[in-house]
């Protein structure tokens, strides 16, 4: 039987790159929870201090940039320290590369204001194995096709599964999943660039919108939503009128900062 009362999370940033008052990749799970840190500062000001949770999708700045800011702007009023769920590489380069003490400080030998624990915790994750994170939600990881080791997630509460992606190229993971679970109704994939660019799209291991619904073609079902996020702002009104032009028989919704997705 078909649910009535439908999911929803709250994108806090949506496009491929910063642009003035456009915020990048950040999904607000709960007020506790969220994937990704692109756009944590501007869209949730003090109650990013409520954030226990950030899963990394992979280390890219576009990603990870507010983890610094929130962290900062909020150090005294934070009571919890604040867990970097990601694969063991993207922490690794956050370790090596962010937050070492040359680039931001090193957070996780810091002890908090208030307590006796660090500031950032870090915390491992694998793919294909299903974390319950509350009484009512799951997250469990899988692995996208990027030029870092990078993972989407799916993400289920109340029983209501949605594919969150992320930065990729090739859709074979994204497709198998999606065939194989048709409870999933809704996903989100990124399309940064226009179809002109397919050369740089290839090499940054990102799509277009023909390189999107190319692979999409493979996929058996049509019963699926799929919200486009990860957009390069400077091409935006061209990529949607190509997204438009090619999307073929797909219910597409482009999504934006601030907009709720139902699931
Ligand atoms: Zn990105
Ligand atoms: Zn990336």
């Amino acid at each position: 039987m078909q649910k009535l009362k439908k999911e929803r999370i709250k994108i806090l940033g949506a496009y491929g790159t910063r642009g003035i008052n456009k915020g990048t990749s950040s999904i607000l799970l709960n007020s506790k929870r969220v994937i990704d840190a692109g756009n944590l500062l501007e869209a949730l000001r003090e109650e990013s201090v409520m954030i226990e949770e950030i899963w990394l999708t992979h280390s890219h700045l576009d990603h990870i940039v507010d983890i610094a800011y929130i962290i900062d702007n909020y150090f005294t009023k934070r009571i919890k320290s604040l867990k970097i769920m990601g694969l063991p590489q993207t922490l690794k380069a956050l370790k090596e590369h962010f937050l070492n003490d040359a680039i931001w400080p090193d957070f996780s030998i810091i002890k908090m204001a208030i307590g006796d624990e660090n500031v950032i915790e870090y915390i491992p994750i694998e793919t294909g194995k299903k974390y319950k994170v509350s009484e009512n939600e799951s997250i469990e990881a899988f692995t996208s096709d990027h030029t870092v080791a990078s993972c989407g997630y799916i993400y289920e509460r109340n029983n209501s599964r949605i594919l969150i992606g992320t930065d990729t190229y090739s859709l074979d993971n994204y497709i198998d999943i999606l065939e194989n679970n048709h409870d999933i109704k809704s996903c989100i994939l990124e399309c940064s660039f226009s179809n002109e660019m397919e050369i740089l799209a290839k090499a940054s291991k990102h799509l277009t919108p023909k390189l999107l619904f190319q692979q999409l073609q493979k996929l058996q079902r049509d019963d699926l939503l799929i919200y486009i996020n990860h957009i390069k702002p400077i091409y935006e009104e061209k990529i949607i009128a190509q997204i438009e032009q090619y999307k073929g028989k797909w219910q597409v919704k482009i999504i934006k900062d601030g907009f709720f997705l139902t699931f």
